[in-house]
Parts: C-alpha cells; sequence; structure tokens
C-alpha cells in the first residue's frame, strides 16, 4: 500500500468539508454499527484464533464495550457537536462566547494486542463522531483481530475517510514519519516515547494511553474474602494482559498468609484444578512474551501456580510470595498472570515501595477505612483506579481513562473521545452597538477607569 498517498487522499477529503456535516458522521458510525453487529460471531472467534480468548470475555471486555461507546456517540453526536455557550467577559462588553468543536483533520490511531478489537475502535469511534479522517493501524500481533478490522473498515468506510493499514514496526514507522493532525497512540512506554518523539517533529497533538506497574493495597480491616474474588477476576481476565491489571499486591503482613489461602480458593473457584484446561483462560499472545514471563518465576518462592506449557503459551495464574525489589518480577511492567505479593507494616513501607516506580496507570485499595483510602488517593498520582475492586473504573463512562507522568497523557471514553479528537475553538463576538472606548490610545487619563474594570473581570 502506498502509505504516502493515502495519507495525502485524505487530507484532501478532509479539506472538502464532508466530514464537517453531522449528518455524514452519523450515518458513518450507523453503518459501522451494523457491521459491527452483523459479525460479532468472526469478531468472538478472531480472538480466539489470536490467544483463546473466551466469547464470555469477549463479548464482555471487547464488542460490548464498543457497542455502548457506538450507541452514545450516535445518540449524543449533536450535543456534543453543539458550539458551548460561555459566560463573556465584562472587558469585551457588549458580547458573547462560544467553544466550538472542530476536527483536527486527519488523524492516526496506533492500538495495542492486548484488547486488539476495542482498543483500536473505541477511539476510532470518537474520532469519527468528531469529524475527521482515520487511518488505523491494529497490532500484529493480533493477526486475526487485524484482519476482520481491515474487512469491516473496508465495507464500511470509503478509505479517503477512514482506512485500516496492518502491518508491525516498519508500517508503523512509516505511518510516524507523516505529518498528521492528531496521534493516539495505546501500547507500551518504551514505543509512547518513538510515537512522541515523531510527534514533536511536527508539534502534533498526542493522546499516549501507556501502561505502568500498577499497586494494590490492601489493609488490615478490607473485607479480605471479597477482595481475593475481585482481584482474581481484574488480574486474571484476559490472561493478565491488562494494562490496568493489578500489578503487584502490597498487604498488612497480619493478613498476608489469609489472603493467599483465600487466593488459592478463588483461582481455583474460577479456573479449576487445572487452569490450563479452562475455556475461560487466555494464553500469552506469542512466544517472546512467554519468555519475558517464564523468567519471573525463576528462583521465586512460588505461593500459587506457576506451571507454565510453551508450546502454547501457557502460564497458570500464579502468585509469588515476598520477591524481592530487584528481582526480575518487580523490574517492570509484568503483563501476564503472575502476581507478586508484598507485605507491609507501616505506610512508609508502602511508600518505599509505590515510590521506586513511575506514576502507574491505576491504583487500587482494599480497605474499610475510607480516611486509609482517601489519604493513599491523594498522596500518590496514578491514572486512576479503585475502592475495594479492580479495574472496573474503565467500565464508567463518564470518568476520564488514561495516565500520568509515565502512564500517559491525555484521556478518553465517552464524550471525552469526542473531545480528545476535536480543536476547542474559542469565539468572542461582539455586539456593535456599543464601543467602550478605555482601551483605545492615547491612554492619557485612562488608567483609574481601566483598573476599576479589571477589578470585576
Ligand atoms: P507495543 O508498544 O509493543 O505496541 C503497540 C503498537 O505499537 C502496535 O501497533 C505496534 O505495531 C506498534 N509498535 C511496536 N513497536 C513500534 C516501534 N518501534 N515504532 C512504532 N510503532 C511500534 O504494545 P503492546 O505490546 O501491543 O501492548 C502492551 C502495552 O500496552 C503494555 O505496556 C500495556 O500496559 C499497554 N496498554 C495500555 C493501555 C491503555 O489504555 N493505557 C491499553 C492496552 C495496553
Amino acid at each position: 500500500m502506498d502509505i504516502p498517498n493515502l495519507v495525502n487522499a485524505q487530507k484532501q477529503f478532509f479539506a472538502s468539508q464532508q466530514t464537517k456535516a453531522i449528518s455524514y458522521r452519523k450515518a458513518a458510525l450507523q453503518k459501522l454499527q451494523k457491521e459491527l453487529y452483523k459479525r460479532e460471531e468472526e469478531i468472538v472467534k478472531a480472538l480466539y484464533n489470536d490467544f483463546k480468548k473466551s466469547e464470555y470475555e469477549a463479548i464482555m471486555t471487547e464488542t460490548s464495550i464498543v457497542y455502548s461507546e457506538l450507541k452514545m456517540a450516535i445518540k449524543n453526536i449533536e450535543k456534543w457537536n453543539k458550539p458551548q455557550k460561555v459566560r463573556p467577559s465584562i472587558l469585551n462588553f457588549p458580547s458573547s462566547a462560544k467553544i466550538y468543536s472542530e476536527p483536527y483533520g486527519t488523524v492516526l490511531i496506533i492500538a495495542p494486542w492486548n484488547y486488539p478489537f476495542q482498543l483500536a475502535i473505541s477511539p476510532l469511534i470518537g474520532a469519527i463522531a468528531a469529524g475527521n479522517t482515520v487511518v488505523l493501524k491494529p497490532s500484529e500481533l493480533t493477526p486475526h483481530i487485524s484482519n476482520i478490522l481491515r474487512e469491516i473498515i473496508e465495507a464500511v468506510f470509503d478509505k479517503n475517510h477512514v482506512a485500516v493499514v496492518e502491518g508491525g514496526v516498519a508500517v508503523a514507522q512509516e505511518l510516524l514519519s507523516l505529518r498528521w493532525d492528531y496521534i493516539f497512540f495505546t501500547g507500551s512506554v518504551n514505543v509512547g516515547r518513538i510515537v512522541a518523539k515523531a510527534a514533536a517533529e511536527f508539534i502534533t497533538p498526542v493522546t499516549l494511553e501507556l501502561g505502568g506497574k500498577s499497586p494494590c493495597v490492601i489493609d488490615e480491616t478490607a473485607n479480605l474474602k471479597l477482595a481475593a474474588k475481585r482481584i482474581v477476576w481484574g488480574k486474571y481476565i484476559n490472561g493478565g494482559q491488562t494494562c490496568i491489571a493489578p500489578d503487584y499486591i502490597l498487604i498488612h503482613k497480619s493478613k498476608k498468609q489469609e489472603f493467599i489461602d483465600l487466593m488459592k480458593t478463588e483461582i481455583k473457584g474460577a479456573y479449576g484444578d487445572n487452569p490450563e484446561t479452562s475455556e475461560d483462560f487466555p494464553r500469552i499472545v506469542n512466544t517472546r512474551n512467554f519468555e519475558r514471563l517464564a523468567l519471573m518465576l525463576e528462583n521465586e518462592n512460588i505461593a500459587i501456580g506457576g506451571e507454565t506449557n510453551k508450546e502454547d503459551c501457557y502460564i497458570a495464574p500464579t502468585l509469588i510470595d515476598e520477591p524481592k525489589l530487584d528481582s526480575e518480577v518487580m523490574k517492570g511492567e509484568i503483563f501476564g498472570p503472575i502476581l507478586p505479593v508484598l507485605s507491609y507494616e507501616t505506610e512508609d513501607d508502602i511508600a518505599t515501595v509505590i515510590s521506586k516506580y513511575d506514576k502507574p496507570l491505576a491504583f487500587y485499595i482494599f480497605s474499610e477505612n475510607r480516611s486509609f483510602a482517601n489519604k493513599l488517593i491523594g498522596q500518590y498520582s496514578f491514572g486512576g483506579g479503585t475502592v475495594n475492586d479492580t479495574t472496573v473504573h474503565f467500565a464508567n463512562h463518564r470518568l476520564p481513562f488514561g495516565g500520568v507522568g509515565e502512564s500517559g497523557i491525555g484521556g478518553y471514553h465517552g464524550k471525552q473521545t469526542f473531545d480528545t479528537f476535536s480543536h476547542k475553538k474559542g469565539i468572542v463576538t461582539r455586539g456593535t452597538w456599543l464601543d467602550v472606548p478605555t482601551r483605545y490610545a492615547p491612554y492619557k487619563g485612562k488608567l483609574p477607569q481601566l483598573k476599576k474594570l479589571m477589578k470585576f473581570s
């Protein structure tokens, strides 16, 4: 595919103003919706073929999220796009003031492999709703989904409006060498840096949805049984390959053993005696990631799990008891079904561990002590989080979803995705029936009047 030609054609199409019409955008979203409903079975199958993701998880964590984002965009597009009136400044009297949403133009979306459908289509919905033309690059590590995404987009859109460009690093780099009006990237911190550098060349605005080492703190007041149940769900869903999965546990020393025992029961309850035979437990996406994760298990005190099968990229839901802070598993984001359990006695112990890492994407607190939870929320910087559960803040589209520091720049979901892909243009319309002379030269004698006016502004 001639990528520069495609991008130029999209820029020309954007310049034709067709995507500015709300009716055009809405019709495009409706067409997409129809096609997605029609092909749900194929999407679910592709997810299974890529990493044995179960039908249930495919619907819960991929298609249903996309459907709800689509429905919301179709229903609210007029409202979201309507210029928003704000109070005029007295200094501009008489005037009115409004914020207009305008599409950036031609935007690039680069998606990861771990929720390869949802994390490609969700930003795409906002980009289309906001009136942009879009090039979407899915991850090469989930080829079945990459292929079906291309087929769907080709069936629904003219390529001058929306196109899928498939490929790996070389293709991504070629795309990044071009001039875009916005880049939306989801993936690792290291590639995020490459994207930010490429964007800097043209001062292109970016959203970077990255990862990090997300802590899960459990104090001595927590409902441990429920904590174990909710942690098993949030950690091992998608085979632990979730950007906001709890990365490690920090639990009060007095509760550690009880917690480990409860985790054993919950893992068995969810995936049976041998999770390898469970229909609900996905595989690691490829051998490279399998090997990276298998290395983390070496010379550790495995409390639960630890079994692996390289042929099948299988790693059991695993708990590591008290790894050292300089061990392989505590070096960076785990991104797999391995959960280190560290214990603390004082709040200083908590701070020692958490402050070792950059600002994480998520933070979880299990506690019945509100002031403890509030203290941690105030003390640490992180993308977002949940008290007494894991990962579910993702599910509320009224909350911004995104990172801070090394876990990312910007946020999206619901209306915020529309806003992410829109430049906000401030417009003042002056009345012509009065022209207050204060601001005009000559200034002599006007300073007291100006000072008085400034007091009211
Ligand atoms: P990745 O960074 O390896 O790949 C993401 C995308 O970047 C892919 O499309 C890939 O082709 C492309 N890419 C890879 N190397 C590149 C390079 N050198 N130059 C240009 N593009 C390149 O990430 P991944 O392995 O697909 O996903 C895992 C990471 O993504 C984890 O760190 C996870 O935390 C993060 N993640 C974050 C979110 C979020 O919403 N914040 C969601 C999912 C995943």
